[in-house]
């Protein structure tokens, strides 16, 4: 079997094999979605080279909330397929291809008001559970469990005693989403792909009936350019895909807007508590996940309209009375189809 090393050797190597033979597929993007696409064609057999402009996950797959969830909150639009199916993955990730990387997490959900609010949250969290059991085909985390207000405070002494009367504890899952696919790509390598991060896709060249037949790429590290002949290209390039579609000279079915998530990131110490929290805001839901040393707090969702590589801190200041308020930095841009 092939090594699954990702070192210059073995990227060399594969950007002279690419130069010389054809590929089956073609994978362009190496985030999460093009890691899975790769070594799902790679265990399939399928001769696959996957390659990235810049560093693996460099997108927004290093730049999320870092969590593996259902999402709850899809529920509320009932899209109950959607649920199941992001829980049945999180129940693989957890238990049998990436148990080092993904670790439950306990959240809670703080009920504002008794009775109703509970019996209604709680029918919600336990669809969550249900759907969770039915996807996995087996419990993979514990099931709801309900708190007053006594044992919320226990749990999370920072909670704000007049602000909840009581909480559901649920789990969600906590994952280092940079390793992650670094590992999806080890691993499509170690079944015989070739990966070559740093190597951008600047044409799509095209028979005379139009179709792709591969892409010319431009090896960042030496400036060179290689022609790679492909079978299929797929284009898993996140909020890059218009400009993909342009080099393939098609409008293309996608239209891909870009947005800013932004976290707050604080010390661990600053707050305490020994569970994230789960909390609805007016438009969307804010988590506050708990990590070794300090609280991931976010995520907004905001449109981006400048360079996509580079999301940067947008300081904005409007003149009001009194205040000129600052906003906190991007951690990344969301794709939205
Ligand atoms: C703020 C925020 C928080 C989020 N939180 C979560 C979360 O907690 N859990 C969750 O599951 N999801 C979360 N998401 C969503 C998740 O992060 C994305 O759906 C996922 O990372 C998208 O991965 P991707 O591989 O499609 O795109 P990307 O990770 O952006 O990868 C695309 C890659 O294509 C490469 N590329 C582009 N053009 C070219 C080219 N011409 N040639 C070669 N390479 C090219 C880029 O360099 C990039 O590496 C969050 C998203 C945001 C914005």
């Amino acid at each position: 079997m092939p090594s699954a090393r990702l070192d210059p050797a073995t990227r060399s190597r594969s950007l002279a094999n690419l130069g010389r033979e054809e590929v089956d597929i073609l994978v362009v993007g190496g985030g999460v979605t093009g890691a899975g696409i790769a070594l799902d064609a790679a265990t399939r057999g399928l001769r696959t080279a996957i390659v990235d402009g810049q560093d693996w996950g460099a997108g927004t797959s290093s730049r999320s909330s870092r969590l593996v969830h259902g999402g709850l909150r899809y529920l509320y639009n009932l899209d109950f397929r959607l649920v199941a199916e992001s829980l049945h993955e999180r129940g693989i990730l957890l238990t049998t291809t990436a148990p080092h990387l993904v670790t439950a997490q306990p959240f809670l959900w703080p009920l504002r008001t008794p009775v109703i609010e509970r019996a209604y949250s709680a029918v919600g969290v336990g669809m969550y559970d249900a759907l969770g059991l039915i996807g996995a085909r087996r419990r993979t985390v514990p099931f709801q469990h309900h708190y007053s207000l006594t044992r919320t405070k226990e749990v999370f002494p920072d909670a704000r005693e007049d602000a909840l009367v009581g909480s559901i504890r649920f789990f969600d899952a906590r994952v280092d989403d940079a390793r992650l696919v670094t590992t999806l790509i080890r691993t499509a390598v170690r079944y015989g792909a070739h990966a070559v991060s740093h190597a951008e896709v600047t044409e799509l060249p095209r028979d005379a009936t139009g179709r792709v037949t591969g892409a010319v790429v431009v090896d960042h590290l030496s400036g060179e350019q290689v022609e790679i002949r492909a079978g299929h290209v797929i284009g898993a390039v996140g909020v890059w895909t218009e400009h993909l579609q342009g080099l393939a000279g098609s409008e293309g079915p996608l239209h891909v807007l870009a947005s800013k998530g932004i976290h707050l990131v604080v010390p661990r110490d600053r707050i305490r508590g020994n569970a994230g929290m789960f909390l609805r805001t007016e438009k969307s839901v804010l988590f506050i996940i708990p990590w070794p040393d300090h609280w991931v707090i976010g995520t907004t969702d905001t449109p981006w309209s400048e360079d996509l590589t580079h999301p940067v801190a947008s300081a904005r200041t409007w003149t009001t009375s009194s205040s000129t308020p600052t906003r906190c930095s991007p951690r990344g841009s969301r794709a939205r189809t």
